[in-house]
């Protein structure tokens, strides 16, 4: 991974297991870069995290259908000479 900054190949620094003190994540890696000196954390979500936004990702797709059969809807309604 390059640094954000300065495009320099980061160098990693260690992996951290976070379970037990963070719920949606659970792990955290370390890496630094050997020129700017900036250090990022990458933080893995965990299986609970990521369920959450598999199911929000359910939702978004229940809301763009309703939506998308609202539009047939009016469309539909607008040819009859409702709307
Ligand atoms: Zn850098």
């Amino acid at each position: 991974m390059k640094c954000w900054h300065c495009n320099k190949e980061l160098i990693w620094g260690g992996d951290h297991d976070i379970e037990a003190e963070n719920e949606d994540y659970d792990m955290v890696t370390n890496l630094s870069c050997p020129k700017c000196h900036s250090i990022v954390d990458v933080y893995h979500p965990s299986v609970k995290l990521l369920k959450e936004y598999k199911e929000s990702d359910k939702d978004k797709e229940k809301v763009k259908k309703i939506s998308r059969d609202y539009i047939k809807k009016r469309k539909k309604r607008s040819k009859c000479g409702y709307g």
